[in-house]
């Protein structure tokens, strides 16, 4: 039975009882040892569509009295009964549906949220139920006399203009009882007046009044007044004062039942973004931990994946899949030293190794050695490389320009000569040097390629070479027989572990250094030292996403902060709130939600900086990075997390709160 009209036509009902029935009611409050009795041995009842007038003296227990009978607060002993129910059984939640559904509050203090228009003032118990009636906000508004008010907020308000707000609120959700507490105590008296007949005209359309007031004017008006003095009912007397009462609108529509999980999880959404952008500055300040935390996930993480692809790249360029065998070092006398004067390494056997062992791709023994090159009037001094045909298939040493030699050239001892781009670059400029003859240590060699450009190497320049047949180099320029180094490329590059091995056996039947130790060679394996380069950059990234992460559990200890703030800041809103319909769970998702958006608001500027960071770093590094959606879900996901933890406890704080303590709160 829920249309308003009907209640006065019917006649009382005795499964319904009376509106409001309490026997024997007690409130003590405690403070330390004192024991204040501000209620004693209450008992009333309250019929529906009647209008009462709580007087008596200021510290009487009228506000106490008011509490409980509007459901903020629960009496200390006695029985209460609202609409048939026993409030002392219902919880939390049933709580809130029934003041949010049947009782509308009006205070003192107004209560309403500052930097809200009267209009969303006026729809806040909204958010907690009822239908999703923008019309009725509007018609309450002017019904108070506020039509050309309604987006203005309350500082922009008269303190009467400001109650009849609080009025307009307190109507929305078609309540059965209206509740108020000194209404006009803060009001001129032609203000009080104009709320008083507007106290009348509802009570007129059957909404059950009760408000507490310690002047006889106003107590007048109602039709019955109840007198409170020292927690006790001093004097109970009905007066039949019929007033004309100005025909109201009826009210329209019905109250709705409580929203869906989305509806309030939306508005929960609407309402934190207010709250957050109303105070910018601090917003952002709080905010700043989170931004530079996932900014620097971002950040390290594409950069860590850059230098750890740059790297990889580096290495490959050098040879996944090549080996290079070397005489090994050995003790002499003590003393540590390379041998590779003492090789017995010779291109035969670097022939050998492609022949016996088919997983080899390509072989060449090589010997270095530095000299001037001149070319007319230019000279330079760089690397000469004396190498077999198979070089050019293991370092990719294709030539740009020209060709690089044959085995039947390098047999023949040709003095012919492939340069590198940095070598050529010197010596020739813009001419085009194939065809020259150029003199290295004064033997004259023709040019016949100039290799492509294979890039810087950090720490020595590639390009900065002339590679010549390895024959020529033994034999016509320094008299050596034994070479340096043979290297071998592998065909298929996971096969080099195994080319290894077979290279090793191999290696038993070669002739032995004098006094080597070992086998007397040195393989390195490229492919592992990739691996291992690998392996350390990717704990170096590892590190460095750890350090970015405790940066976001920093901003996430800053948010807590501030929302452990903002609940002490707003508890007389939490309270509002409570006395408005909402229950524990509502002010609890509000204040989580409040956190997580604030995180996830933080995160989406902290991925524009470390996108910011990524881009300044491949700028600055010239390494290709990106920032990778692993990385951005990654730090979203870590950034509502850090706003549900850190968010919890204030939120829980807040909804935790008793709504009336709220509501004193200073
Ligand atoms: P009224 O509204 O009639 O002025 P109240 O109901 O506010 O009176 O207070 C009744 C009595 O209870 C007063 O003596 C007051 O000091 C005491 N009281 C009210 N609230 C509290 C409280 N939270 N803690 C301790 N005492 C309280
Ligand atoms: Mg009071």
């Amino acid at each position: 039975m829920r249309h308003l009209n009907h209640l006065l036509l019917l006649p009382r009902s005795h499964e319904f009882g009376d509106m409001i029935e309490i026997e024997h009611i007690h409130k003590i409050y405690r403070m330390g040892r004192l024991e204040v009795a501000a209620l004693n041995d209450v008992s009333l009842c309250i019929e529906p569509g009647e209008f009462v007038a709580l007087t008596g003296q200021s510290g009487s227990g009228k506000s106490t009295l008011l509490h409980i009978l509007g459901l903020l607060d629960r009496p200390t002993s006695g029985l209460f009964r609202f609409a048939g129910k026993d409030v002392a059984k219902l919880h939390d939640k049933q709580l809130a549906e029934l003041r949010s559904s049947e009782i509308g509050f009006v205070f003192q203090q107004f209560h309403l949220l500052r930097r809200t228009s009267a209009l969303d003032n006026v729809n806040l118990p909204l958010v907690y139920g009822g239908a999703r009636d923008r019309q009725r906000g509007l018609e309450l508004l002017a019904r108070v006399g506020l039509a050309e008010r309604t987006s203005h907020r309350p500082g922009e308000l008269s303190g009467g203009q400001q109650q009849r707000v609080a009025i307009a609120r307190s109507l929305i959700r078609h309540p059965r009882v209206l509740l108020a507490d000194e209404p006009t105590g803060n009001l001129d008296s032609a203000s009080g007046r104009e709320i008083m007949s507007l106290f009348r005209a509802l009570n007129a359309e059957s909404i059950t009044v009760i408000l507490v007031t310690h002047e006889a004017s106003v107590a007048d008006v109602a039709r019955r007044q109840i007198r409170v003095s020292d927690g006790r009912i001093e004097s109970d007397q009905r007066s039949d004062v019929t007033v004309s009462v100005p025909a109201l609108p009826a009210a329209t529509g019905r109250a709705g039942r409580r929203h869906g999980l989305f509806v309030r999880i939306g508005a929960y959404f609407t309402q934190a973004g207010r709250a957050l952008l109303l105070n910018k500055m601090r917003t952002l300040l709080s905010a700043l931990g989170i931004i530079i935390g996932v900014g620097a996930v971002i950040g390290m993480l594409s950069l860590g994946e850059g230098a750890q692809a740059s790297i990889a790249n580096q290495l490959s360029s050098m040879g996944s899949n090549r080996l290079s065998i070397r005489p090994d070092a050995q003790s002499v006398g003590g003393v540590r030293r390379a041998v590779g004067g003492v090789s017995r390494m010779t291109q035969d056997q670097a022939m050998e190794i492609l022949e016996k062992i088919p997983l080899v791709k390509a072989t060449s023994a090589n010997i270095t050695f530095r000299a001037q090159v001149v070319w007319k009037n230019e000279n330079v001094n760089t690397l000469i490389m004396g190498a077999m045909p198979g070089y050019e298939v293991i370092y990719d040493a294709t030539p740009s320009v020209g060709r690089f030699f044959t085995e039947m050239e390098n047999q023949h001892r040709e003095r012919i000569a492939v340069l590198g781009r940095t070598v050529a670059q010197n010596l020739f400029g813009m001419t085009n040097p194939v065809g020259e003859v150029v003199k290295i240590s004064s033997t004259p060699f023709r040019v016949i390629g100039v290799l492509k450009p294979r890039g810087d190497q950090g720490y020595w320049d590639a390009d900065d070479i002339v590679v010549i047949p390895l024959q020529t180099a033994l034999f016509r320029m320094t008299g050596k027989r034994y070479v340096d180094s043979i290297d071998v490329a592998v065909g298929d590059s996971a096969m080099v572990d195994e080319a290894q091995t077979q290279i090793v056996q191999l290696f038993d039947d070669w002739p032995k250094t004098p006094n080597a130790l070992g086998t007397g060679y040195r393989i390195s394996n490229f492919a592992s030292m990739q691996e291992a380069f690998t392996s350390i950059f990717r704990s170096i990234s590892i590190l460095l996403a750890i350090v970015a992460a405790i940066s976001l559990v920093v901003g996430g200890i800053g948010v807590m902060n501030i929302m452990l703030v903002s609940v002490t800041e707003r508890t007389r809103e939490i309270g509002l709130r409570k006395a408005l319909g909402a229950n524990n769970s509502d002010i609890l998702a509000q204040f989580l939600v409040e956190a997580v958006t604030l995180c996830v608001s933080g995160g989406a500027i902290g991925i524009g900086l470390g996108a910011t960071l990524t881009y300044l770093g491949s700028y600055v590094t010239g390494w290709s990075l990106s920032v990778t959606p692993g990385s951005v879900i990654l730090a979203v996901g870590f950034s509502v997390f850090v706003g549900l933890v850190f968010g919890i406890w204030p939120a829980r704080k807040a909804s935790l709160l008793n709504p009336i303590e709220a509501l004193r709160h200073e």
